[in-house]
């Protein structure tokens, strides 16, 4: 089985991880305290958002992402419009046009899924038949677990929403992951990527290779 086709076949995973997260986010932007003590359910689930969205300062600029956010409902809604992408990414007309094998490697062993879209940077290959815009699952992607599958494949579809925009600033398990800031953090695909982990699975960190 190709990489690509391993992508295609976890399809239904990756897209319940987001339908649950993004049923979390509804929640939360549907909730008004009415009565006091909140809910322990909600709770853990705005604890989830700060975990990997971290503790919002208003305003909040994107570099034009999202229009600047200044209340909570717009901070949510934001997220949510990110992964109402990302679940149309991973729909199986798109999808089958999106994911794409490589022609050859490129970035090494290590890199198991990168994107590809818009304008090149230093490093990657430049646009054309060989390398059009699209999500690349590399050799190896077809030997992780389902899970780790679901987890990249979210993760690439993260940056695929704004390529140019949505960058990996910070790695979940590490100390700049703790300490980045609202701003950053919507920008940082790892955030939507382990933010779907939490919802769906009650996973902090990421999962293993072989999970
Ligand atoms: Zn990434």
């Amino acid at each position: 089985m190709s990489s690509r086709d391993a992508a295609i076949s976890g399809l239904p995973l990756a897209r319940s991880a987001v339908a649950r997260t993004r049923d979390v986010l509804r929640e939360l932007i549907d909730f008004r305290v009415r009565s006091l003590p909140v809910p322990v359910g909600v709770l853990r689930n705005f604890d989830k958002v700060w975990a990997h969205f971290k503790q919002p300062v208003m305003p909040i600029d994107t570099f034009g992402l999202f229009p600047r956010v200044t209340t909570l409902q717009e901070l949510l809604t934001s997220i949510d419009s990110v992964y109402q992408g990302i679940a149309d990414t991973l729909a199986d007309a798109n999808a089958n046009a999106i994911f794409r094998d490589p022609s050859e490697s490129v970035f090494g062993p290590r890199t198991k899924a990168f994107v590809l879209r818009g304008p090149r940077v230093a490093g990657e290959p430049p646009p054309g038949p060989l390398w059009p815009d699209s999500i690349y699952f590399a050799a190896g992607f077809a030997d992780l677990g389902p899970l780790k599958r679901a987890e990249i494949t979210v993760h690439e579809c993260a940056h695929w929403q704004n390529n140019q925009l949505i960058q990996d600033n910070a790695q979940p398990g590490f100390e700049n992951y703790q300490k980045m800031d609202a701003g950053l953090a919507l920008l940082n695909a790892w955030s939507y990527s382990q933010f779907a982990l939490d919802c769906a699975f009650g996973r902090a960190l990421p999962f293993a290779d072989n999970e």
